[in-house]
């Protein structure tokens, strides 16, 4: 479980002339993210500049990690390209399988007994190929990726979008598909077109009910869920230096809901001090002998405004606690106008349950401010109104809390502790009664709340806000309680206005944990075996895509024009689909499903040209296959946003859609189809999509010429025999054309040509 001290001290050994040299190329004092870019080149020495938002690059990372859900496919994959050992230190981790449901103990066994084929396959294949396993119920991935592994100036890729945490700790870690951990796993470059750049200064000091979490509810209310692609944002000033590290670990990771490749900060005292209270001073150390290229030049931070695409300035002193949502994390309401917002909107004021937990809010200093509020109600005769929950991040922290006397505070107001696991953020809530799709309110500390993301229910209000507020909220009940200003009445029906939360950045005697649930892999794993049964309904070994046969494709189906939001979620859905993540067969019947069809407005209903009959999108697109018949699907904006599920990209490559063409796409997303083979494209114009009709049969004329920046021509056939002639852009350069070619990029590796 050790973090590995060589690796990190080799990086730093390069960086000081990596970095000089950058400057002296680019010509000018670097910000914190392009020392970090530029001194992890796969070419090494830097010897040209790269344009932000433009140059694809080949970088060279020195970390993946993978979650349970991905892992399967990424391992799937990484074994069917024979290599030996993993080529640089990985680690897999057991979180989003785990049902929250009773507690801890009972769900976690569970879990053991219901997923044991895939936790069998992961430890074993992470044991014959010398990756680090933490078992189930050891933590939640970035959690222990921050407690563990993250370091100041590194670069890490990870199989799910919240990798970003770790900007928390000064890396750049960045949310990849399996098919990119793959490729860097078996030893290739990892490439990346080569950010914009938005830096965020904080000025002025967090206070009172202010949190971390206020300043990216903040951020993703000015910058909404697309307004940080393509980008990295590095935050910064005398408001950043006065925040904890997994404070800021928690504004890193939710840079996920912005759409941003990472965010991060400079290396500073809140993570000297962390790092030391993790067992790492070696690293502080080390760090130590390099501060001044773990943090931007001096002249980047005085004069912001010269050195980012975007500059945002925001004061802590007078941020007010936000409470985001329902349905999209970048809806920011401040809670001194949640009662005239919610009174306007109809949302259920009743909060039924509070939540606490997942990778974005889970860290002691989370804990113990939760904590502080609980303790008050108990103190003084105040029932809770609804029900709470919370997930520790990680055994050290659910071992730590218990023994500070933390978990036994949260117990006395009838809380449930479920395992340290990702639970309700995934999905994986065994909620009573929400079967009855009731309309209702829930608060919680996660990151997302899509519809249906915690609980399955459409009807579920999910409103996302900081552990104290959450605390304060659940034990009043009601969503638009001001804690600042109102007040609860206790059992003696006197009034009680709550005092501000307070807690311990870390703990006071320091972090204990009797088994942190990490499994080191063999010392030589050749002869380790790993079985996958030909019968297993959730494992099923890979075969090879087909390679494209180098002709236009003609006479394809529109499979779906999925109409407005069109997340990751929408076309691979989570939840109870998450036990097929190892099968491709079986979990491509989820695909689509939750996507809107622009024609009927419904869910999981399109027109099946063969028959005209409406069926069920899977099924639609199984006997297109079956009839041997292409089809594309078009979407709407910021199509794919949300995680980095390769499966969203695999499932129609698997079902024979050849093309996803929108009006524009997620990062993650795109390059998940090209790496599948399949053809992401946007759309030349975009009302075009406007021209796009049920019973369209499309064309594509000019894809024998595919090359790079070159548009491709497709025509779309009508019903009534009329035809629109469409232009798409593509952004693919020579190399992801090959991956198309080939049948995908995977095949490539496979046969050595990449
Ligand atoms: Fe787990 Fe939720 Fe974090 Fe994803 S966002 S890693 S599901 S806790």
């Amino acid at each position: 479980m050790a973090f590995d001290i060589e690796m990190i001290e080799k990086v730093y050994a390069n960086m000081a002339a990596r970095v000089d040299k950058a400057r002296d190329i680019v010509g000018r004092p670097l910000t914190l993210s392009e020392k970090i870019l530029y001194s992890h080149l796969w070419e090494g020495m830097p010897n040209q500049t790269f344009t932000r938002g433009k140059d694809y690059v080949d970088f060279a990372p020195d970390r993946v990690a993978c979650q349970d859900a991905t892992a399967q496919m990424a391992l799937l994959q990484f074994m069917h390209a024979g290599k030996k050992t993993v080529a640089v230190p990985t680690t897999v981790h057991c979180d989003h399988l785990i049902l929250a449901k009773n507690g801890a103990k009972q769900d976690l066994e569970l879990a053991n007994k219901q997923s044991k084929e895939v936790f069998d396959f992961l430890s074993s294949v992470s044991n014959k190929y010398g990756i680090g396993f933490w078992k189930p119920g050891s933590g939640i991935i970035h959690q222990i990726v921050l407690e563990n592994y993250a370091f100041p100036g590194g670069l890490m890729i990870g199989t799910d979008s919240h990798t970003v945490n770790a900007g928390g700790l000064g890396m750049l870690a960045i949310g990849v598909g399996g098919a990119d951990a793959v490729d860097v796993m078996s030893g290739m470059s990892w490439e990346l077109k080569f950010p914009k750049l938005i830096g965020v200064k904080l000025t002025g000091k967090l206070n009172g009910w202010t949190s971390p979490k206020d300043v990216i509810l903040k951020v993703a209310d000015i910058l909404t869920v697309k307004g940080g692609t393509g980008a990295i944002v590095e935050y910064f000033g005398e408001g950043a230096e006065s925040m904890s590290c997994t404070g800021k670990g928690t504004i890193c990771n939710m840079g996920a809901e912005i759409g941003a490749t990472t965010s991060t900060f400079g290396y500073d005292d809140s993570m000297r001090r962390y790092l030391a209270a993790t067992g790492r001073q070696g690293v502080v150390n080390a760090a130590d002998k390099v501060a001044s290229y773990l943090t931007a030049d001096a002249e980047v931070y005085a004069n912001p405004e010269k050195y980012f695409d975007q500059l945002i300035e925001i004061n802590l002193s007078e941020l007010e606690p936000h409470i985001n949502g329902p349905f999209t994390p970048d809806r920011g309401t401040p809670v001194s106008k949640m009662k005239e917002e919610a009174a306007a909107n109809g949302w259920p004021i009743k909060v039924e349950w509070g939540l606490i937990g997942s990778c974005t809010n889970s860290s002691y200093e989370d804990m113990s401010r939760a904590a502080s509020i609980v303790r008050q109600a108990v103190a003084h005769g105040i029932t809770p109104k609804a029900e709470f929950g919370i997930n520790p991040g990680s055994e050290q922290i659910r071992y730590t809390i218990e023994r500070d006397g933390i978990i036994a505070d949260f117990e006395k107001m009838g809380t449930k502790v479920f395992t340290n696991a990702c639970g309700p953020c995934i999905g994986q809530w065994d909620r009573e009664g929400a079967d009855k799709q009731e309309k209702n309110t829930i608060v919680h500390s996660f990151n997302r709340n899509f519809s249906k993301r915690a609980d399955g229910n459409p009807n579920t209000h999910a409103f996302v806000t900081s552990p104290e507020m959450v605390a304060a909220l659940a034990i009043s009940g009601r969503l638009d309680f001001n804690p600042i200003t109102d007040t609860l009445i206790n059992d003696k029906g006197e009034a009680v206005k709550l005092n501000p939360p307070f807690g311990d950045e870390l703990p006071t005697k320091g972090f204990d944990v009797e088994d942190p649930g990490f499994q080191a892999p063999a010392a030589d794993g050749s002869s380790v075996e790993v079985v996958v049964s030909p019968t297993s309904d959730r494992l099923q070994l890979l075969a090879p895509f087909e390679a494209w046969d180098g002709k236009n494709y003609t006479g394809a189906k529109l499979l779906i024009k999925a109409f407005g939001k069109c997340t990751t979620d929408h076309i691979s859905m989570a939840g109870p689909w998450l036990r097929f993540r190892g099968h491709l067969d079986n979990i491509s019947n989820n695909m689509l499903i939750g996507a809107e069809n622009a024609f009927n407005g419904k869910a999981n209903s399109v027109k099946n040209q063969l028959t005209g009959a409406y069926d069920e999108v899977p099924k639609v697109q199984r006997a297109y296959k079956a009839a041997g018949i292409p089809s594309i699907v078009v979407g709407d904006h910021n199509y794919g946003e949300g995680s980095s599920r390769e499966h969203a990209a695999m499932e129609p490559r698997f079902l024979g859609v050849k093309a996803v063409l929108v009006k524009s796409f997620a990062r993650i997303h795109e390059t998940n189809l090209k790496k599948q083979g399949m053809l992401a494209l946007t759309f030349a114009n975009e009302s075009d999509y406007d021209k796009i009709q049920e019973d369209d049969t499309i064309n594509f004329l000019d894809l024998t010429e595919f090359t790079p920046g070159k548009s491709l021509t497709l025509e779309f056939v009508h019903a009534d025999g009329t035809k629109d002639i469409i232009s798409a852009n593509h952004t693919y350069n020579d190399s992801q054309i090959g991956w198309f070619v080939a049948g995908s990029a995977l095949n490539l590796i496979a046969a050595g040509k990449a």
